[in-house]
């Protein structure tokens, strides 16, 4: 599933080919895939894109009128933006045609394992309500003080904390491995055994790795493409995701191998010691 970084390069591309250009037409080939609304014009047939928003991973389109789309990317989700008359692949489920300035173009949304969805809402204040309320902080913005408030008193692992969207919005495990890696914390540390130094370390490695990703693109480890079908670059960049069994690149120990939350999780022990808990 996409995580910030991937999620932040969609909505970068939809600002920049879609905001301010009107929906003359909308093609859906697999009904299912809207979730909550049969109508098109939910689905902003004849409606022109004023903004899009993003919330950890999840992200919307608002209209002009104020209606919104939330999207959900799936597993293997992309948005991609194509010229007028184009072929859909295979596994595109909706294709909006757009104008601006006199300029026509689709945008297709593709997602071969079909985990994702579309969901029409009357506004962004009612997706707010109802689905980003359940969300933490956006992991780009969370300051040092939610991070000590989230972490405090909290039994379960500085991963597993990481990880749980109602926390921090945006993390999964590329950037919660990469970040521990780099912040030195052991993932399996209790969470509120981690100090304030220790979390303004977190946090700062948190956004720079998240933001470098950003300007890379994101990760592309299978499927990941930005609004103009291009590749991220940030999986060149990775230090320890995907990378267990092979030597840690700062002091050559064998990386770790472990799961934590149901998910593969890699780590240096040398670099990332697991200190006496109190
Ligand atoms: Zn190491």
């Amino acid at each position: 599933m996409p995580e910030l970084p991937e999620v932040e390069t969609i909505c970068r591309g939809l600002t920049q080919f879609c905001v301010g250009a009107k929906v003359v037409g909308v093609r859906v080939y697999r009904a299912g895939f809207i979730k909550g609304s049969k109508n098109h014009r939910d689905l902003f047939d004849t409606l022109t894109v004023a903004r899009v928003h993003r919330q950890g991973k999840q992200f919307a389109l608002e209209s002009v009128c104020g209606r919104a789309l939330l999207f959900h990317m799936g597993m293997s989700g992309s948005l991609t933006v194509w010229p007028s008359g184009s072929t859909p692949a295979k596994h595109v489920h909706v294709l909006w045609s757009l104008a601006r300035n006199n300029t026509h173009f689709e945008l297709h949304h593709k997602d071969p394992r079909r985990f994702g969805y579309v969901r029409p809402y009357s506004s962004m204040q009612k997706i707010r309500e109802d689905v980003w309320s359940r969300l933490g902080p956006d992991a780009l913005c969370v300051q040092v003080d939610d991070l000590v408030s989230i972490f405090k008193n909290k039994k379960l692992s500085a991963k597993a904390c990481l990880l749980n969207q109602s926390n921090i919005a945006g993390v999964g495990n590329i950037y919660a491995d990469e970040t521990l890696f780099q912040s030195a914390i052991h993932p399996l540390r209790r969470a509120g055994s981690l100090s304030r130094p220790e979390l303004v370390k977190l946090i700062h490695h948190l956004q720079l790795i998240l933001n470098r990703s950003i300007w890379g693109g994101g990760s592309t480890i299978q499927d990941h493409q930005d609004a103009a079908g291009k590749s991220g670059t940030f999986q060149n960049c990775h230090q320890v995701y995907g990378r267990g069994g092979l030597p840690c690149m700062k002091c050559g120990a064998i990386l770790k191998q472990t799961l934590c939350s149901q998910r593969t999780t890699v780590f240096c022990a040398i670099c990332q010691p697991r200190r006496t808990q109190k």
